[in-house]
């Protein structure tokens, strides 16, 4: 699974990192980081982080 977040749109807030805290985190410089290939098995997890974005920043691509 492609994940992808448009870092020009993020704000860094964080709410992905409760839904899916294996793909999302929050760095040392408050910046989000993420894990673009991640495993299938957290696919669920990736589209409520997706749902819960307030900034539509999320997409899964494949
Ligand atoms: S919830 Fe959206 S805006 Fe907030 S850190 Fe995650 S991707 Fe960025």
């Amino acid at each position: 699974m492609k994940v992808v977040v448009d870092m020009d749109v993020c704000k860094d807030h964080g709410q992905c990192v409760f839904s899916a805290p294996e793909v999302f985190q929050i760095n040392e410089n408050g910046r989000l980081v993420y894990v673009a290939e991640s495993d299938e098995s957290l696919r669920d997890a990736v589209e409520e982080a997706a749902d819960v974005c307030p900034l539509q920043a999320i997409t899964i691509e494949d």
